[in-house]
């Protein structure tokens, strides 16, 4: 069974919940949750997503990068994808739509799924 992850956060094992309290009979004790699939990623609920961004938010943007300046949004980088629904909910129409000047392109589900592709200017 080491398919299992075990959920992140530094203090799942101290909240005492019934599916948390493991082990041989007489000696059971509270156990980090472990599971196929963590809903929130890497953590088995929104408490231990928040414990560890509280103990470790601040390391993990400083080693990825800290905003140093704000961010301005531009015609250049104002593109988002967007998709509508048929009347008859069956099919999708993808576009790409400006924000700010609102203009319109066309784009195929491969380039909506796509996290890759872009038209914005980094
Ligand atoms: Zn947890």
């Amino acid at each position: 069974m080491s398919n299992l992850k075990y959920c992140q956060g530094p203090d799942c094992h101290t909240y005492s919940t019934q599916d948390r309290l493991k082990g041989m009979k007489g000696s059971k004790t509270y156990q980090t949750r472990r599971r196929s699939f963590l809903t929130y990623g890497e953590f088995c609920d929104t408490r231990c997503y928040n414990d560890w961004f509280n103990k470790y938010g601040t390391q993990a943007v400083n080693h990825f990068g800290r905003l140093k300046e704000v961010k301005h949004l531009t015609e250049e980088n104002a593109w988002q994808k967007r998709y509508d629904w048929d009347s008859n909910y069956e099919n999708r129409t993808y576009v790409y739509l400006n924000t700010i000047t609102k203009e319109q392109r066309p784009l195929t589900e491969e380039q909506y799924n796509d996290n890759n592709y872009t038209l914005n200017e980094r």
